[in-house]
């Protein structure tokens, strides 16, 4: 008997728990893993879309690749060359390629656009190694590659790993031919070298910026040499290859844009398959969404954008990277295009009445590295995509600090449609810091958020993130473009 009665007691205190956690739950803001939360119909469309998005960047490793890949995406859902287009009808679908390096696409919508663009911005240029000017060299019979990084890099990360070529030479009688090797299963690969433990004493305690120097990171790409005894037999051997093959010589060199990237694949990562690990998800994880977003828009309300840049990871400097103003000339063209004149002032309005998400990832909170993060203000791997108010560094500095309206009109948007989301800070205070296109974008006038997906060991030769989030920024940048007013 008293037994029973201590049962009830304690299910009705339980049930009581229940009803003032209830009560108050509306106080609260609480953040959710998106696993914890999803059906198995919702699984299956976070796990198709990774697919997808997997194949995507496998095929697409450099800012050419993207372009390209993204133009011949676009081309198969309609879009056509801004320059074919006389004048601009609702639901027409155009691109402007960069100079290669950087797209814009764009949807036009019903309204006018000088009420405004909504726009994606992403990058599509990640880390890498690009080569020096002079790179060919032979050095114990041995031939080389001089190599200049490219972007915020731990360099000892990519030495011993298989490493593949991608890029363009431009030939003496004015010819281009694009090079591509050490992705193919039958490619050979390039590889830089590392010290053995055994004599690695004096490396092992270097300050970990120097353990392998930017000097050192030399990749390897031959060593037979050709039969004619000659000095550089060895080196000659190569360039004779690259002539064979491509009709180049060394002095073509000086003006390709060849790029040292790795040559792994991306793969799923767990038994369970949660994550992905890949070359370059900074910030082709933002971009595959943006541009699956763009390719399947029709007849928005508002004239849809999306615009991806080039030298992000340096600056966003060049006439292909974000403060270029050719990006800012696709927009004036299509304002144009659309009103049969040009009106300076009216591009100015229509500029200034855009909204945008800076559509770049951050970092995901690393349990073994918590101390570089404040665990109340950090982007946790599963928990949506990642609103920044502000990036930058020691007081944000640098930052494009968003206004408070703007972010509640997203997150609003965000949560109309089913987006989990979830906000912090890249790392405690005075800790480091980082910028993306945001701020440059801002100084047209335009309503600008940073949002992306939460990556670990960015900026590595093969970063991490989750499906989860990847679906989650999909959603939330399909929100933003076809909802915000
Ligand atoms: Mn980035
Ligand atoms: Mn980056």
């Amino acid at each position: 008997m008293t037994e029973k009665k201590t049962d009830k007691a304690a299910h009705k205190s339980k049930a009581d728990r229940e009803d003032l956690k209830k009560k108050y739950e509306h106080l609260l803001n609480d953040y959710k893993n998106i696993w914890k939360a999803s059906s198995d119909e919702d699984r299956k469309q976070i796990f198709d879309f990774a697919n997808e998005y997997k194949k995507f960047i496998d095929s697409a490793k450099t800012e050419r690749e993207f372009v390209s890949e993204a133009i011949t995406s676009a081309t198969e859902k309609g879009f056509v060359d801004i320059k074919s287009v006389k004048a601009l009808k609702t639901g027409q679908k155009v691109f402007a390629s960069i100079k290669g390096k950087g797209l814009v696409l764009a949807v036009i919508g019903k309204k006018p656009m000088s009420d405004g663009f909504n726009i994606l911005g992403a990058h599509v240029d990640s880390p890498r190694l690009d080569l020096k000017p002079n790179p060919v060299y032979e050095e114990e019979e041995t031939v080389y590659l001089k190599t200049h990084y490219y972007g915020g890099i731990k360099k000892y990360q990519w030495t011993t790993i298989p490493l593949s070529i991608h890029g363009i030479v431009y030939l003496k009688d004015g010819s281009e031919v694009s090079i591509c090797i050490g992705e193919n299963e039958e490619d050979p690969v390039f590889y830089i070298t590392d010290l053995l433990p055994h004599l690695g004493n004096e490396q092992m305690n270097r300050k970990g910026t120097d353990i392998v120097k930017g000097e050192d990171l030399n990749v390897i790409i031959g060593g037979i040499p050709i039969e004619d005894d000659v000095p550089q037999a060895f080196k000659i051997g190569i360039l004779k290859y690259l002539f064979e093959t491509y009709g180049m010589t060394e002095r073509d060199f000086v003006s390709a844009e060849l790029e040292i990237v790795p040559s792994m694949k991306a793969k799923d990562v767990g038994f369970d398959r949660s994550f992905v690990a890949a070359y370059g998800h900074d910030d082709r994880v933002c971009a595959y969404p943006a541009l699956a977003t763009i390719l399947e828009i029709s007849k928005p309300e508002k004239t849809c954008v999306c615009m991806l840049t080039d030298k992000e990871e340096i600056g966003s400097y060049g006439n292909t990277g974000a403060q270029s103003r050719l990006y800012e000339n696709v927009l004036a063209e299509l304002l144009n295009k659309q009103n049969g004149a040009y009106d300076e002032l009216l591009f100015r309005k229509a500029i200034e009445n855009s909204k945008m998400l800076s559509a770049d990832v951050s970092n995901g909170f690393d349990p073994k590295y918590s101390s570089v993060s404040d665990p109340r203000n950090s982007a946790y791997m599963s928990h949506g995509i990642k609103i920044e108010k502000y990036v930058g560094a020691r007081g944000k500095s640098g930052t494009n600090d968003a206004n408070g309206a703007f972010v509640a009109e997203v997150i609003k948007a965000f949560e109309d449609h089913g987006v989990i989301w979830q906000t912090g800070e890249l790392g405690k205070i005075d800790e480091g810091g980082g910028g993306t296109i945001s701020a440059y974008m801002a100084q047209f006038g335009l309503e600008v958020l940073d949002c992306g997906v939460p990556v670990m060991s960015m900026h590595a030769p093969y970063e991490l993130i989750s499906k989860a989030d990847l679906y989650h920024t999909y959603l939330a940048y399909k929100a933003f473009v076809l909802h915000m007013k």
